[in-house]
């Protein structure tokens, strides 16, 4: 055994705790004992829809072994730095210590994973092997269940633990499962010191918006029409802030930029955040609860707010087959873009399925036809009399009163549409952590 998969998941509880820093702690441990890491640890985004979820529905998995080839600092914890290797060396074999790999994972677990909350099931997996991709796509797109997880733990001759009703297994193994190659960005985390934990967090919105301007490669860093800085989290927990991109040298550079209180360490993680992978495509008959997907149709009831601020409206596809969709009130300015579509235009609406009646609670949309807009100014005149005609009722068109002449519509001019073709989305302070942000696209 040259080389092995930790897989690590639900650790964390809504009053604080972290997985992303249990991780942390425990790849220290296993440095300082002469592990190394190979490539870079990976924070992996699963369904953001399931209900059971504790919060962001992060689950952490890593390599290691005897590390070879390329060297990359991706962190400092407790003032030493950690690196990654590009490959593992020949002459590794951790064959006779998994026994205490187990242990640092046990003991970093009984310090720190909240275990006592009652939505909390954390669980960690030890594989020699990754199970297939497919166990990733359906964590992230699907409901994956703990029977099929321990099947796939025992296929593949691994260990496991986990506490209580164990789901966190379930992200530990889809965790270890994701394939890095087909897209992925990076999110450098910082963390703060104990005794901070749960106080108010000091980072400098102007270094932020600053970072943000400078580095092109990063996501998600500020929310400049809600003035919100979306690197800091707002949860209790130990993170100090994340900064999100496509490039892990971009995040270094940016980090030394941020002025903040200070960080205790920090860690770049590679993660599936931005990439859309919980998107499917799909005809509206074939829309399932608790998935992500994008669907074309068009508006067949006018975008309406109900109670809340809540914006919603109605699309069809040619089979007559139907789905609400909803922009909610915190994706605040995106509600004013709904807002403008008319019955006719045609739309494909990316988002997640939450609720029965079936409803997508939209992340983007694409804005692929937009029909002719009109103002009336006046009934038509008939050419023969000169005068104008009556109308015959909402929607049946006018008629001359004298020679019984009919007009379909009244004299009328084409206004403006406040909308062009292709994408919107919703602002970054509404982002979800898997949604590709249209500055990625190109
Ligand atoms: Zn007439």
């Amino acid at each position: 055994m040259k080389k092995i998969w930790i897989g690590i998941d639900d650790t964390d509880s809504r009053n604080g705790g972290c997985t992303t820093h249990i991780a942390k702690t425990i790849i220290k441990f296993l440095i300082d004992d002469g592990f190394d890491l190979i490539g870079y640890p990976r924070l992996v985004r699963l369904n953001p829809n399931i209900p059971w979820k504790t919060r962001g529905n992060g689950a952490i998995s890593f390599r290691i072994g005897l590390g070879a080839g390329y060297k990359n600092k991706i962190g400092e914890i407790d003032k030493s730095e950690i690196f990654c290797f590009s490959r593992v060396k020949k002459s590794s074999d951790l064959t006779k210590q998994v026994d205490r790999i187990k242990e640092i994972i046990l003991d970093v677990f009984k310090d720190y994973a909240h275990v006592r909350d009652i939505n909390t099931n954390p669980g960690f997996v030890i594989l020699k092997d990754k199970p297939s991709f497919d166990v990733y796509k359906k964590g992230v797109r699907d409901i994956l269940y703990l029977n099929e997880i321990k099947d796939i733990i025992k296929s593949l001759k691994g260990f496991y633990k986990g506490y209580k009703n164990s789901r966190g297994l379930i992200g530990a193994v889809a965790s270890v499962a994701w394939m890095t190659s087909k897209d992925s960005t990076f999110e450098l985390i910082t963390y703060r010191s104990e005794e901070k934990w749960g106080t108010k967090r000091l980072v400098e919105d102007e270094s932020v918006k600053n970072i943000d301007r400078l580095y092109r490669s990063t996501f998600d860093n500020y929310d400049y029409k809600n003035k919100h800085n979306r690197i800091v989290p707002n949860s209790p927990c130990p993170i100090l802030y994340g900064i999100r991109g496509d490039d892990a040298k971009d995040l270094i550079e940016s980090y030394s930029l941020i002025k903040s209180e200070k960080v205790d360490s920090w860690i770049i993680f590679q993660t599936n955040q931005g990439t859309d992978d919980h998107i499917q495509s799909k005809v509206i008959s074939q829309i399932k609860i608790f998935q992500s997907v994008k669907v074309k149709g068009r508006v067949i009831v006018k975008p309406h707010t109900i109670i809340g601020g809540h914006v919603l409206f109605t699309i069809s596809n040619d089979l007559d087959e139907k789905i609400d969709c909803a922009s909610y009130e915190p994706t605040k300015q995106f509600r004013n873009i709904i807002r403008e579509l008319l019955i006719g235009d045609v739309v494909e609406v990316y988002g997640g399925v939450r609720k029965k009646p079936l409803t997508i609670n939209i992340e983007k949309i694409e804005i692929k036809k937009l029909v002719d807009d009109f103002i009336k100014i006046q009934n038509p005149i008939c050419t023969n009399c000169k005068k104008h005609m009556k109308s015959r009722g909402k929607n049946q068109g006018y008629k001359c009163l004298k020679c019984k002449t009919k007009e379909e519509f009244a004299e009328r001019r084409k206004k403006n549409r406040h909308l062009n073709h292709g994408f919107y989305e919703v602002p970054v302070c509404a982002r979800r952590h898997l949604s590709k942000p249209l500055k990625r696209y190109k």
